[in-house]
């Protein structure tokens, strides 16, 4: 069977913006190489969920994956994201370091924008309560992961952020009746407060007083998971993968589904700059591989930020960043996770378009956009039937 490049534009698909003369950002965008493999191959319409799913939720669901069985909650993904290696059990969070002040009233959130929470991190990881591990790790600024480690344990307990500053920190409660949350939501009460103390006696944060900065003195948690292994993506299709993305949960995502995190060789570590060298690499893994993930997050954004124009530049810019690809020789597919409508700066369960080019078939449809790939061969299809597509038109026996 052919290679497959699997190339998630994070939220394309839009709604019409006034600002466009009432067309989405993909239908007035000059996009000649999308175009082309539309041209190349067969276009249909793609129904993520019915509700407005998150990224994490629309990659697994195009991926083939249950989101009811294996949805395995957003704290373990980061987790993985930030390279903890989880263990079927642990309870995993989604953390960011604030700054509270004497009444445990959040000040800042984001630790006034603290550039690494790296020292405290090393500081509290490893902590032991009663016989549950505390592992704490640092993400990119002020974002962390922390997993527990231990019998018994529970996500089912509240966030202990509150969202907003001027806020107290909230206690963790048990959201069920069972001893497991109980445990859960003590332990990690415990944790949190003894972290607390522990920042505030550290010299780098008398430093940060010093120099007028904001401590970073309390972990914020939420998104509690309980992590159990989801079905390997090699298990669930034969295929040996690999993924391209940014950090953090595409990464952790990656990961989770088993497939080889490649490093974009050459890359700038600025997302929308490094859509080229994003390809490339791809096509490097694809020798070694037979199927690679590729995420491209600026689409996303734009989205979230209402900006129509920038959005559509956006597209032209990734559009411009594939001519590499006529050297590659395998199966395009070319879709989005999710929509983020400009009109509502959020994600909206609106179909995707999708492409799957130079496979073995094509219709004829000639450009990639919403309403264009909605009259496609593949015609409207769930994120569940993808996959299935794409090994076909791939000429995969594995079916
Ligand atoms: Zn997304
Ligand atoms: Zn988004």
């Amino acid at each position: 069977m052919r290679k497959i490049m699997f190339i998630i534009l994070d939220g394309v698909g839009d709604k019409p913006c006034k600002e466009l003369g009432g067309k989405t950002p993909l239908e007035v965008a000059e996009t000649p190489n999308l175009d082309r493999l539309a041209r190349e191959g067969v276009c249909g319409s793609v129904r993520i969920s019915e509700k407005p799913p998150e990224s994490d939720e629309g990659h697994l669901a195009l991926f083939g994956y249950n989101l009811k069985k294996h949805y395995p909650g957003r704290g373990p993904i980061e987790a993985a994201g930030v390279g903890l290696t989880l263990q079927r059990g642990d309870v995993a969070f989604r953390a960011n370091m604030a700054t509270v002040d004497e009444r445990m009233i959040i000040v800042d959130r984001r630790a006034g924008r603290i550039e690494t929470t790296e020292p405290f991190a090393k500081k509290a990881n490893g902590m032991e309560i009663d016989g549950v591990k505390f592992l704490l790790k640092a993400g990119n600024a002020h974002r962390m992961a922390l997993v527990m480690r231990g019998p018994g344990l529970s996500d089912k307990i509240s966030n202990t952020d509150p969202h907003e500053e001027g806020k107290a920190v909230l206690a963790s409660e048990p959201l069920d009746g069972s001893d497991n949350a109980k445990l859960t939501a003590r332990l990690l009460n415990e944790f949190l407060s003894k972290t607390h103390e522990m920042f505030d006696a550290m010299p780098e944060n008398q430093e940060r007083i010093a120099r007028k900065m904001k401590p970073a003195n309390q972990i914020l948690t939420r998104g509690a998971g309980y992590y159990r292994p989801i079905p390997p993506f090699k298990n669930k299709y034969k295929l040996k993968a690999c993924c391209v993305t940014g950090g953090g949960l595409y990464l952790g995502l990656g990961r989770l589904m088993g497939m080889k995190p490649l490093e974009a060789i050459g890359a700038t570590g600025d997302a929308k700059t490094d859509i080229q060298c994003k390809l490339t690499t791809a096509m490097r893994g694809l020798k070694q591989y037979d199927f690679a993930y590729v995420h491209i997050k600026g689409t996303d954004i734009f989205g979230h930020d209402g900006d129509a124009n920038g959005k559509r530049r956006f597209i032209e810019k990734v559009d411009r960043s594939m001519p590499v690809l006529h050297s590659f020789d395998g199966v395009i597919v070319v879709t989005a996770d999710h929509s983020t409508p400009c009109v509502l700066k959020d994600h909206s369960s609106d179909p995707v378009p999708i492409v799957i080019s130079r496979g073995l078939e094509r219709d004829r449809i000639s450009r990639f956009s919403e309403s264009a790939c909605a009259l496609g061969s593949l015609g409207r299809i769930e994120a569940r039937d993808v996959m299935p597509a794409v090994l076909r038109l791939a000429g995969s026996t594995n079916l």
